[in-house]
């Protein structure tokens, strides 16, 4: 089966092969040194002033974030589940919230993020996703940070990168916490998430919030190449394993160049069949189709072509399905991927196959390539 989910994604057999080595007790020099390497790589991957592994899901990363840097009033853009993820953890955390709320295939816009920060003066972080995963969609969250800074220097941006970092360059220049999370572009088991964080985040940390997800104590720790409480150590490995295995495969730009390609090819093929393409402003982390075979698509990908998309959750539910275009794909698989959906629409009688799809990918990810 091929595991084309937009999240979890498939690990390497490289990489689950390094996890399979003896554990290693996280308070030794051995796992210090790893830890201190991966460490080096997450800052090429973040461009960011510090970094921060957690043993958590992304959701814990979300929740550091928000209780460490939002005091008061936290701004969450909602337009999907992951958007909505923000205001509920702000609410359980006992602080305010403020949302934007938008069908799943609508972004945000920088109008409505200043007008909502006019309007709430209390307003003193905004937590939104770069890619947010429900509907596929992509949030001009550089735009927004760059513009709330100009204005309110002090408010914290909260840019949730789970589907994102790993899949294309961001600027984090005016963003003070960037979220990534293992099992999604970075091809790991779950269970590892990881903050970015920039100079001012880290002032206004102070002496942090919560436990188990104070940061001024992460901080601390693991600028000595340790952690406050037990590392995730087979994930700290795998992931040292991912992103030197990115190097070897010739760097991050290349990766992004590749997903960028197969994914507008991706949807350029799944177009050029008759499909529409579901969110306005669509991520590179995954094509989003918006179909009401949906769901029949899915079946029949998984029971005949051994191909398993994600589909959608809530109101979305039988309505879209996702493919995931994050990590190491090999280009072939693609190919499949789009040829597979349509031998999908011939077998519910809605066109004729006569192979557009795969033509249409590779012309379409080779002419990307080639620029
Ligand atoms: C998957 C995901 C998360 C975190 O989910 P976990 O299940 O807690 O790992 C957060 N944000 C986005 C955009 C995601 O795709």
């Amino acid at each position: 089966m091929l595991l084309f989910t937009p999240g979890p994604t498939p690990v390497p057999e490289s990489i689950r092969l390094a996890m399979a080595e003896p554990t290693l007790h996280h308070r030794t020099p051995e796992f210090e040194a790893i830890f201190e390497e991966t460490r080096k790589e997450l800052f090429k991957l973040l461009n960011t002033d510090e970094v921060v592994m957690l043993a958590t899901s992304g959701t814990g990363a979300m929740e550091a974030a928000v209780i460490n840097l939002c005091h008061n009033t936290l701004l969450n853009v909602n337009a999907g589940k992951f958007g909505e993820r923000f205001g509920k953890i702000a609410k359980a955390n006992g602080l305010k919230n403020v949302e934007l709320k938008y069908e799943w295939n609508t972004p945000t816009s920088v109008v409505d993020v200043l007008k909502a920060l006019e309007e709430n003066p209390s307003i003193d972080a905004i937590a939104i996703q770069i890619s947010e995963s429900a509907g596929g969609l992509r949030h001009p969250v550089e735009e927004i940070a760059k513009a709330v800074k100009a204005l309110r220097p002090e408010v914290m941006i909260i840019a949730d990168g789970i589907t994102a970092i790993g899949v294309e360059k961001i600027d984090v220049s005016n963003m003070d916490a960037v979220l990534a999370g293992s099992q999604k572009a970075l091809m790991l088991p779950p269970g590892l998430a990881i903050l970015g964080l920039s100079n001012a985040a880290i002032e206004k940390i102070g002496e942090g919030k919560g436990y188990y997800l104070n940061l001024a104590s992460e901080i601390k720790k693991q600028r000595q190449n340790t952690t406050a409480y037990t590392a995730a150590t087979t994930l700290t490995i795998g992931l040292n394993a991912i992103l030197k295995e990115i190097d070897a495969d010739g760097g991050l730009n290349k990766l992004y160049k590749q997903t960028a390609a197969r994914a507008l090819a991706t949807r350029g093929a799944l177009e050029a069949l008759g499909l529409h393409s579901y969110p306005s402003s669509p991520a590179l982390s995954m094509t989003t189709i918006d179909d009401e075979n949906a769901h029949e698509i899915r079946s029949i990908l998984k029971k005949d072509y051994e191909v398993n998309v994600a589909g959608g959750q809530d109101h979305l539910k039988g309505k879209i399905f996702r493919i995931n275009q994050m990590g190491l794909i090999k280009t072939y698989e693609s190919a499949w991927v789009v040829n597979a959906v349509e031998l999908a629409l011939a077998k519910l009688d809605r066109r004729a196959y006569d192979g557009t799809a795969n033509k249409v990918f590779n012309e379409l990810y080779f002419a990307q390539m080639e620029k």
